[in-house]
Formats: C-alpha cells, sequence, structure tokens
C-alpha cells in the first residue's frame, strides 16, 4: 500500500495548529477529504505532497494573476531580497507601488500600504469613521471584507439586521453599528438610508462578490448605492481585495465607470494581486479624506512591516507586468472559455450550470440562472457540487474547495489547460 504523504502531513498538522490549517478554507471542511499539501508550483500548476500535479484554479485566492514563478517576479524579489528584508524606515518602492496604484485606479489621490486585506479593510472602516465623524457601516449579506470584529456580521433573514455576530468571540456591541441589507436589493438599501443614513460613516462593498462564488452588483444596484451615497454623505468603499486587477486593469470601477457615467467610489480596498502573492494590501480614498490618517491627521494606522520592501517589489514588478498589451484581453478570453466550456459539458449531460466570469475571476453554479445574492448561492446543491470538486481532484484539477468562493484563472493558463479542465469535467459529471 502506497502511503499518502497529504495525509501523513495533515494528520501531524493537526497536533499542532489547529484544524491542521492556518486560514480555514485550506482544511476541505466544506468537501470533505484530505487538504492537498503543495510542495512547489510553477506556472498554471503545484504539486502536491505525493507529487501529483494540478491545474490551478485558486492561485493562492487571487494573487497569482501571473501564474506561478513569473521570471520578472522572481527576479524583483530576488535582487530585492539582496538589498534587505524590512527597514522600518520608507523607501522608493513605496512611493513607486502607491504611484502606480494611482496611476491605475484614478478615484484613489492617496494610499497607505499595510500587509493584509483585513488590515485594510479595517484601517479603511476607522478612517470613515474618523472622517465622518459617524458610527454606522453598512455592509451586504455575502460579502466578505476580512476578520475584523466590525466586519464579521452577516444578516439572518430579514430585511436589515443590526449586529449578529457570525464569530463566537466578537461580542454584540461591536458589531451593533453595523448594518447588514442584502445584495441587489435596491428597496431594502433605501428603506436602510431612510432610517439610518445620516448617521453612517461608510457602505463598503465587494462590488464584484468573489465571497458568494461569484456574484455581480447589477449596474442600477450600483447607481443607487452611488446616489444614496451621495445624498446622506456616506462614502462608498469598495473592497477590491479580490477583484481589484484582477477583473480588469482599472479594477471593478472602471467597469461600473464604463456603465455609469462618473462613476467613482470614494474609498478603495485593496489586496492580493497587488502583492504579486507577498503580503502586501492597500487602502486609498480622495485626498481629503486620507489626510484623516496619522501622522497628518487624528485617525491612528501603523505596521511594523507595511510597505515591506520585498512584498513592494513583487506587487510593482506584478502591476507592470498585467500592463502588457493584451494582457486582460488573454486572460479574460481564456477565463470565459473555461466557464463557457464547462457550462456546456454539464448541460450536455443534462446538468444544469451556469457561470460567469469577468477577466481572470470566475464562477460556476449547479443553478439554472446565474444568482443575484447570498440567499439564492446557498441553494446550490452542496452534495453535487462536492462530488463534482472531489471528481476533478482525482482528474488534477483544483478548484476552490467550497461552493461559496469564485475561481481564478492566471497569465499562465494556456488553450491546452482549458481544454484539459473541460475534457476531465465532462467525464465527471457523467459520473454526476
Ligand atoms: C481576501 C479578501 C479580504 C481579506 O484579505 P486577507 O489578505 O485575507 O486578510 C478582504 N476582502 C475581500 C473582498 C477578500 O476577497
Amino acid at each position: 500500500m502506497t502511503v499518502n504523504l497529504n495525509e501523513t502531513l495533515f494528520n501531524r498538522a493537526k497536533v499542532t495548529i489547529p484544524g491542521g490549517v492556518n486560514s480555514p478554507v485550506r482544511a476541505f471542511k466544506a468537501v470533505g477529504g484530505t487538504p492537498r499539501f503543495v510542495k512547489r508550483a510553477q506556472g498554471a500548476y503545484f504539486w502536491d505532497a505525493n507529487d501529483q500535479r494540478y491545474i490551478d484554479y485558486i492561485g493562492s485566492w487571487g494573487p497569482m494573476i501571473l501564474g506561478h514563478g513569473h521570471p520578472a517576479i522572481k527576479e524583483a524579489v530576488h535582487s530585492a531580497v539582496e538589498e534587505g528584508l524590512s527597514f522600518g524606515a520608507p523607501t522608493e518602492r513605496e512611493v513607486e507601488l502607491a504611484e502606480e496604484i494611482i496611476k491605475l485606479v484614478p478615484s484613489i489621490e492617496m494610499v497607505r500600504l499595510v500587509s493584509s486585506g483585513t488590515e485594510a479593510g479595517m484601517s479603511a472602516i476607522r478612517l470613515a469613521r474618523g472622517a465622518t465623524g459617524r458610527s454606522k457601516i453598512i455592509k451586504f449579506e455575502g460579502c466578505y471584507h476580512g476578520h475584523a470584529d466590525a466586519l464579521l456580521v452577516k444578516a439572518g433573514s430579514g430585511l436589515a439586521t443590526f449586529g449578529n455576530p457570525t464569530s463566537a468571540g466578537v461580542p454584540p456591541e461591536v458589531v451593533q453599528h453595523t448594518l447588514v441589507l442584502p445584495f441587489n436589493d435596491t428597496e431594502a438599501l433605501e428603506v436602510a438610508f431612510k432610517a439610518h443614513g445620516s448617521e453612517v460613516a461608510c457602505l463598503m462593498m465587494e462590488p464584484i462578490a468573489g465571497n458568494m462564488n461569484f456574484v455581480r452588483a447589477t449596474v442600477p444596484f450600483m447607481k443607487r448605492c452611488r446616489e444614496l451615497c451621495t445624498e446622506y454623505g456616506v462614502l462608498l468603499a469598495f473592497d477590491e481585495v479580490m477583484c481589484g486587477f484582477r477583473v480588469a486593469l482599472g479594477s471593478a470601477q472602471s467597469l461600473y465607470a464604463q456603465a455609469i457615467p462618473g462613476f467613482e467610489p470614494d474609498m478603495t480596498v485593496m489586496g492580493k494581486v497587488i502583492g504579486g502573492g507577498m503580503p502586501l494590501a492597500a487602502f486609498g480614498a480622495k485626498r481629503e479624506v486620507m489626510e484623516h490618517l496619522a501622522p497628518i491627521g487624528g485617525v491612528y494606522q501603523a505596521g511594523t512591516l507595511s510597505g515591506n520592501p520585498v512584498a513592494t517589489a513583487c506587487g510593482l514588478a506584478t502591476l507592470r507586468e498585467i500592463q502588457r498589451p493584451g494582457f486582460f484581453e488573454n486572460l479574460g478570453a481564456r477565463t470565459a472559455s473555461l466557464v463557457s466550456g464547462m457550462t456546456a459539458a454539464a448541460n450536455s449531460a443534462g446538468i444544469s450550470m451556469c457561470g460567469d466570469s469577468l477577466g481572470g475571476m470566475f464562477g460556476y453554479f449547479f443553478l439554472d440562472k446565474l444568482p443575484s445574492n447570498y440567499a439564492t448561492v446557498m441553494t446550490t446543491d452542496s452534495a453535487r457540487f462536492n462530488k463534482f470538486f472531489h471528481g476533478m481532484l482525482d482528474e488534477g484539477v483544483y478548484f476552490a474547495p467550497a461552493l461559496f468562493e469564485a475561481g481564478f484563472v492566471s497569465g499562465a493558463h494556456t488553450e491546452q489547460d482549458v481544454a484539459d479542465t473541460v475534457a476531465a469535467a465532462k467525464r465527471v459529471f457523467a459520473t454526476l
């Protein structure tokens, strides 16, 4: 009998690390089975502890937009390492990265670099509260903004629920200012603004929600969010940690600006792609908002490793590569062909499936029609999803191990990878 080294490692990990993992979704709890321990990765693939190869459709949950081991990224990181790992003093590369982000996302006039999306989201909320002098925040059910206490809330049923923590360890008093609304529900939005609009500091949203699989905010809904925020003096904060530099070079806000003339969010939270696989995230806004931050303003925020020289080198190199002509056109076309290939294969096997994608981000659902909110996403047949997931894993294709997660294609994925994936999906659909 051959030894399964993933299993050996998982059993060993569980002794010293809660659940054997350092971030819950990695444990395969939703889909069952043994997580794959990754040994190395290159291009569109990674290899597990048993040296089994997988086509990687999670890309570290988004950052690896160029695929693994891209030569320009490796070179940038290696040369940064030679110059020093961390200084706790400013560096030129931080300025360069800030300039690059602002050039690509014009709604941002100033930006602060941090080390994780959680930190960026949490700091953006504090800044919004400090800048407006208001306490309440609005978020949407199914949108994830990191695990800061005030944001770990989702609605129960009903239109709007105040303070209903999703995690143990979050006191109700901490989330009493967080108002949770259903996504893409304009009526609920109107009601909430009428009742509380003048006490709300910011409305935070994932414009393309990637933490309930893949759900776009509709254009009319986005338009109304913008109008109401302007009317009530609420800061519209886009959490583009996942979709930033992933769905388009100008991020999701550039797509909404195409549909809604003059559209801009007031604040933006970034992460994932801007670090290219290193711990780096950011939040930015107009100058008058950002100048509320210490050391100029009264909103405190700091970080020992913020703007880390190796992370900024990696992020800068990544942002430069994705600006190459045709990068997003090719990425978008390949991702769309993956989704259309998979859904066509499912439908011809008599299985209801639909999907959607933008740039290098996609979602697929065992549903007749694309969902527009969390409640509908959750009607997906999870037993079927889990069977499909494991079937694909056995075929050497690694999709997200939970039905409420988006998928990612990188610049390293080829037509052949997509064709191989669709062929594998056909074989798996036949067993469902
Ligand atoms: C991943 C993610 C975060 C949290 O980022 P971390 O770096 O994991 O802390 C926040 N918001 C969104 C939309 C995300 O996808």
